[in-house]
């Protein structure tokens, strides 16, 4: 997964702070490098680095630089080798003018794509997907750089939200089963793509509606257009459901969904699906599992406390994971409250167990604070499929759930009783139809062509 941002200003202010803004608000969804790109006197420019939005971008450079249409980027993945040419937005100048792409997502047939780019001629700087893309736009330059955009969004498969900066416009995209978020905002006379409704809120925009699956929206000097990837809609829609378990921010709202509401439910659900009896308080682990716990505790009416602390500064790529740091454990970052612990009954709800390693120490800590019983809720299904649409991170051998059986986890993390979401729950709690929701990862429910 990553973030992307995208702003054209009808009214010709320049936008390049808003992007940075909007790129502070998506910071969850990446942190390992950051980019802006925009177009000086008909050359695409840009911003671009490593780690954190702050540390990638020097934000004094790019305050003396004007734009009316920029687009941004943050990538979760780490990046195969740290070299500035894979760090997104890709950026050329071709035939018809200068192009920069940020896309968040896994085109499938990327390696099919390349080879016949390749044959043609083109040379790949890059590992991105975006590159690629790219390629696809500049070798139709006989055509209008749009038309080419949409001539190559047809030809992708897999997953995608994305954004194309051309010379005057801003190009917003969604791929036919609409698993990526992306939605459009508007303040002003400035429209806004964002991949959450989160960061159009930091820069004070409206919320106008989300992105359709396979829809591809222009703006420019006359406003907004919309065009479609296929004519034909595909009979269902894919919306990933691990957007509203763990990766949107809970103040977004996605697919008209609101995060903070979903995760509720799936507490609430969670309580009355896997409840237990005479528990002494109910505590998320933060962030992630917190908004779940709290739906928890209301259905289980058992007091809810913020029992497990955590270091708000700690970033994910502060620590190289040496053998000492290892040992100090996961309390560099959470840290329980021992009183609240000590000789209770607690639940502890946390939104998803994938290779397992959180939970057993979390636990592990817990314990080690004298509570009487440890009881750990999940807010999801058991992930026993890896993701085949952009959260590319987990191999299946590593998924906690695919190695042992419920009863053998619960052992292995340490917790008196182990229980989680069932999926009709989840799709319920998320409050959008079955047909209209991607749950691959938990069911195995893959599409057929891929
Ligand atoms: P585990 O230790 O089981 O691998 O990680 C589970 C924890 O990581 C959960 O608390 C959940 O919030 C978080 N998590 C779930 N999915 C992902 C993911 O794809 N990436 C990252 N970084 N964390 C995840
Ligand atoms: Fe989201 Fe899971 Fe589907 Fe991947 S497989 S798109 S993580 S629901
Ligand atoms: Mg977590």
């Amino acid at each position: 997964m990553s973030g992307i941002f995208g702003a054209y200003s009808v009214k010709n202010k320049t936008v390049l702070e808003e992007i940075y803004l909007g790129l502070y608000a998506l910071q969850h969804r990446g942190q390992e490098s950051a980019g802006i790109a925009w177009a000086r006197g008909g050359h695409a420019a840009s911003a671009r680095g490593f780690g954190l939005l702050h540390n990638a971008i020097d934000q004094h450079k790019l305050s003396l630089e004007e734009a009316n249409c920029a687009i941004g980027h943050v990538r979760y993945v780490p990046l195969e080798s740290q070299q500035l040419h894979n760090v997104l937005p890709v950026c050329a100048n071709y035939a018809r003018g200068p192009i920069a792409i940020a896309h968040d997502g896994l085109i499938t047939n990327v390696g099919e794509l390349k080879s016949q780019l390749e044959a043609r001629g083109a040379i790949f700087q890059s590992a991105t997907n975006s590159e690629a893309i790219l390629h696809m736009v500049a070798q139709k330059s006989h055509m209008e750089p749009v038309d080419a955009i949409v001539d190559a969004l047809k030809r992708l498969e897999g997953s995608y939200a994305i954004a194309v900066l051309l010379e005057d416009a801003l190009v917003a995209a969604r791929d036919p089963y609409g698993f990526k978020p992306l939605v459009l905002g508007e303040r002003d006379g400035t429209y806004y793509a964002a991949s959450e409704s989160c960061a159009l809120d930091i820069v004070g925009a409206k919320l106008l509606r989300d992105v359709e699956p396979g829809e591809i929206v222009i703006i420019d000097r006359r406003g907004m257009k919309s065009l479609r990837v296929r004519h034909e809609r595909p009979s269902r829609c894919m919306h990933c459901s691990f957007e509203y378990v763990y990766t949107a921010r809970p103040d977004s709202i996605i697919d008209g969904r609101s995060v903070y509401e979903a995760r509720k439910e799936m507490g609430r659900r969670l309580a009355l699906k896997a409840p237990c009896a005479n528990a002494d308080l109910v505590a998320g682990m933060p962030d992630s599992g917190t908004i779940a716990a709290i739906g928890y505790a209301q259905a289980a009416g058992a007091p809810f406390e913020m029992a497990v602390v955590r270091n708000r500064y700690v970033g994910r790529t502060f620590i190289q994971p040496t053998q000492k740091v290892r040992e100090l454990g996961v309390k560099i970052k959470l840290n329980p409250i021992a009183e609240l612990f000590r000789d209770r009954r607690a639940v502890i709800v946390d939104d998803s167990i994938v290779r397992g390693t959180t939970a057993e120490r979390i636990v592990t800590m817990i314990r080690s604070c004298g509570a009487g019983e440890v009881h750990l809720r999940i807010a999801s299904p058991p992930v026993l499929h890896p993701c085949r649409y952009g959260i590319d991170t987990r191999k299946e051998e590593t998924l906690a759930a695919v190695r042992m059986t419920l009863t053998e986890l619960c052992r292995k993390v340490g917790a008196d009783s182990l229980d989680y979401l069932t999926e009709e729950d989840l799709v319920a709690a998320i409050g959008l139809p079955e047909d209209r929701l991607c749950t691959a990862c938990f069911s195995g429910k893959y599409l057929e062509k891929y």
